[in-house]
Parts: C-alpha cells; sequence; structure tokens
C-alpha cells in the first residue's frame, strides 16, 4: 500500500514537471516545443575566432547558434582546440573559417581539428575565399608568406559576409530570404564605414598618410586606402620585438617624421613604448587587430570594430 502510494505521488510529479515544461511563459502552450526543441532548428554554427562569430551571428539571425573557439584574448594563429570544440565541429551544420593562413595553414590547428573529427568539406566554408592574398616579404624582398589580417579592411569584411550568406543560403535554401535580409543590414552598415574610411583619410595630409603598429597587421587596410605600413614584426608567429626589429623601426620613424604610433590591443605594448621613448613619437592610440572587443567595449562587434580603428588613425595621424 505503502508502495503504491508512493508511485502514485512521482507519476503526479511527472505530470506536473511535464506539463511545466510545455507551457509558455504566459501560460499558453502556443507551439508545443520545449525551448530545446527550438533549438533544434537552428543550424548549429562554429567560427574559429571573434569576427567569424560576429559576422555569422549577423547574418543567420535567429536561425542560428554560434559557438566561437579561439577565446578573446588568444591569437588565432595557434590555438589548442577544447573537448568542447571538438564536439561543436563534430556536431556542426556549418564551419566558418578564416583561411588565408590565419588558422595556420595546411598543417594549423583547425586542418587538424577538421581531420579529427571527419568533418565533411560541404560543411566548410572559408569567408576570405575570392580575396586576393597578399604576402609578407622579407627584408631582401622576397615574397613570404600569406599575410591572414585582410578583416582589418572593410572591403574585405564586405566579401565576407557575402561569403556567409551564400554559405547559409546553401545549407539552408528554405530561409534564403531571411540571410539575405541580414546580410544586406550588415552590407550596408560595412558600404558606410568603407565611405567613413575613405573620406577621414583623406582628411589626413599625405605626408602624414602612415600607420605604424607592432604586428604587420593592416598591410590589406594600407593598400586598399593608400597609407604607408610601419610595423616591428611581421606576424605573431615570429619573434616579437627583438633589438634588430625595433632598431629598424626606429630608423624608418626618424626618416619619415612619422607623427604617431599605434599599438594592437592583443600585443604585449613594451616593444612600441620602446620605439616611442627613442624617438619622442607618442603611441596615440589603441587600435583592434586580430579580435574583438571585450563584450561591452566599443569593438564589440565586426562594424564598432572597424569603426573604432578609423576613428582612432585619424585622430592620431591629425594631431
Ligand atoms: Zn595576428
Amino acid at each position: 500500500m505503502k508502495k503504491k502510494l508512493w508511485g502514485a505521488l512521482v507519476l503526479l510529479l511527472v505530470a506536473a514537471f511535464t506539463l511545466g515544461a510545455c507551457g509558455s511563459k504566459d501560460g499558453k502552450d502556443t507551439s508545443g516545443k520545449t525551448a530545446e526543441d527550438a533549438g533544434k532548428d537552428k543550424l548549429h554554427v562554429v567560427a574559429t575566432f571573434s569576427i567569424l562569430y560576429d559576422i555569422a551571428n549577423e547574418v543567420g539571425g535567429d536561425r542560428v547558434s554560434v559557438h566561437s573557439m579561439v577565446p578573446i584574448g588568444t591569437a588565432p594563429h595557434e590555438y589548442e582546440p577544447l573537448p568542447e570544440d571538438v564536439k561543436k565541429t563534430s556536431d556542426a551544420d556549418v564551419i566558418f573559417y578564416n583561411g588565408l593562413n590565419l588558422e595556420g595553414g595546411e598543417e594549423g590547428w583547425f586542418s587538424r581539428l577538421l581531420d579529427t573529427t571527419g568533418t565533411d568539406e560541404s560543411k566548410v566554408f572559408e569567408l576570405m575565399e575570392g580575396v586576393e592574398p597578399l604576402y609578407l616579404s622579407d627584408k631582401e624582398g622576397h615574397e613570404g608568406e600569406v599575410n591572414p589580417h585582410a578583416f582589418l579592411d572593410p572591403t574585405v569584411g564586405i566579401q565576407m559576409v557575402e561569403n556567409a550568406r551564400d554559405a547559409f543560403v546553401k545549407v539552408d535554401p528554405d530561409h534564403k530570404d531571411e540571410y539575405e535580409k541580414n546580410a544586406e543590414n550588415m552590407l550596408n552598415k560595412l558600404r558606410e564605414i568603407d565611405q567613413e574610411y575613405k573620406d577621414k583619410i583623406a582628411e589626413i595630409p599625405e605626408t602624414k598618410r602612415i600607420l605604424v603598429t607592432s604586428e604587420r597587421a593592416y598591410q590589406y587596410l594600407a593598400k586598399t586606402y593608400g597609407l604607408e605600413e610601419g610595423y616591428i614584426w611581421a606576424i605573431d608567429t615570429e619573434e616579437n620585438g627583438s633589438p634588430a626589429q625595433i632598431k629598424s623601426l626606429v630608423d624608418f620613424v626618424r626618416e619619415h617624421d612619422v607623427p604617431a604610433l599605434f599599438v594592437e590591443s592583443n600585443v604585449d605594448r613594451r616593444p612600441m613604448e620602446t620605439v616611442s621613448n627613442e624617438t619622442g613619437v607618442p603611441i596615440a592610440h589603441e587600435l583592434y587587430s586580430d579580435e574583438l572587443g571585450k563584450p561591452g567595449s566599443e569593438g564589440e562587434t565586426y562594424t564598432n570594430f572597424l569603426k573604432y580603428n578609423i576613428e582612432n588613425i585619424h585622430d592620431g595621424l591629425m594631431k
């Protein structure tokens, strides 16, 4: 008897719990779906790093649930995927990577992750597809490795958004209109930002159009908008801030009468501080390079990240 009563109580509890889970907040059960069921309708997207995460969310809108792998504060060139990254990659419907060697190229961490998970190529999309690569030539002028940092150039951002849109339409053609509408919103913002880059750079006197940063991350941006580049090291994966690298930039700054120096938010400031001390040229501002700003900061979204950079470049070089 006691046992039967207990069993009935459990049944009642289960029934109450199930009913509660099915009801929506206002008590009306409109869809008959739990939150988990709704999540199953969404495309599962994996992005290799923060900038692609933002683009995937903007273009995918309500139709996607996005996981970003390389966290803010970690360089995307070399990364050790976590168990969660491996699981999300195995379960993903769409995977976005930058390409142009950002994720370490053919032997890099991302290629190895795709091998480990046996991921089907049809799910994997390179957002730099169609972008003309620029190379990090060495001091003797030999062409070196591809510079991966094309996303710092808003015209490349336009290409990336179009690639993301086309990927979603290909994988999920039923929601084509939605992806196209979302993409158009972001493209309009990027077209305005491109114009802002042109206008702001046109205001800077020609002799002052020199962008000095720690890493040579701004090569695409510099080429598109007509800036000269100065830098301490070519890419984060090589030696950063050796005495010879610092001396070379100190000479460059003196020769070109550079008005201001910049330092990226994700690098060690000390080498650029040394250049500033030796030349007397101030570090005007921090710029964003390999990652978005932390949540709540000015560079939290890709479009704001680009705007922040041009406003600070302009302000620094106009002084
Ligand atoms: Zn970098």
